[in-house]
């Protein structure tokens, strides 16, 4: 699960993902579509916006895989408060969840050699690739036709990178890639609305214990 090529040129060809997103939205509305999409979710306030923006186009499943969360006090919280936020946000089409197991090792195994590394840097593009490759292959062993991840809503990431990684791991298990940049339109301010609005739990670490400790 964790042995991508880590090899991402995001210097090169930026791509509104946004706009690109519109696009497919917009093409399975002229179909009179609405496919099923496992979207990878890291955390209740990041879902919120990508919930309520995708709901009316796609049969969604939340899929709550995050091995990186640490500890697991704060793995449960945010795993509780996701459950939470499916059961009582509005959305068009009714939505699902799914739940990985949690082994934390696993995060810990990929993470070595690259604990120092800054955020941002060659422990995320691991940690990004771990979580949508499993989401890539839950989608496949589901038959869901689209995966996509909440990841891109944090002005933080960079949603360049988590579009080619995603659009990798798709390809690797024939499934499709719904591009996204949700920070975009307000998607972020729109994110921190509705937190507040649902009573969220809001962290202030991205979620491994590396990020926690340079939050102190
Ligand atoms: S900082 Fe966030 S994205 Fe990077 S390795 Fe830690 S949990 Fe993963």
């Amino acid at each position: 699960l964790f042995d991508g090529i880590f090899c991402y040129n995001t210097t090169m060809n930026k791509v509104n993902y946004q706009l690109e997103m519109d696009k497919v939205i917009k093409e399975l509305q002229s179909q009179k579509r609405t496919p099923t999409l496992l979207l990878h979710c890291c955390c209740a306030p990041c879902a919120t916006h990508c919930l309520t923006t995708l709901s009316p186009y796609f049969k969604l499943t939340t899929y709550f895989f995050n091995p990186n969360i640490f500890p697991d006090t704060e793995y449960e919280q945010r795993k509780n408060e996701l459950e939470r936020l499916v059961k009582s946000i509005d959305s068009v089409n009714k939505i699902k969840q799914l739940t990985a197991e949690y082994n934390p090792q696993d995060f810990f195994e990929l993470a070595k050699g690259v604990e120092n590394a800054p955020e941002g840097g060659e422990r995320c593009v691991k940690c990004f690739y771990a979580r949508l490759k499993s989401t890539a292959q839950k989608a496949r062993e589901g038959g869901y036709e689209y995966i996509t991840t909440t990841l891109t809503i944090s002005p933080l990431k960079n949603a360049q990178l988590i579009n080619e990684i995603g659009e990798q791991v798709a390809k690797e298990e024939g499934v499709k890639w719904l591009p996204t940049d949700f920070k975009k339109q307000n998607g972020y301010l729109n994110s921190i609305k509705l937190s507040e609005q649902y009573e969220l739990y809001r962290q202030n670490y991205c979620g491994c214990v590396f990020s926690q400790q340079n939050q102190k």
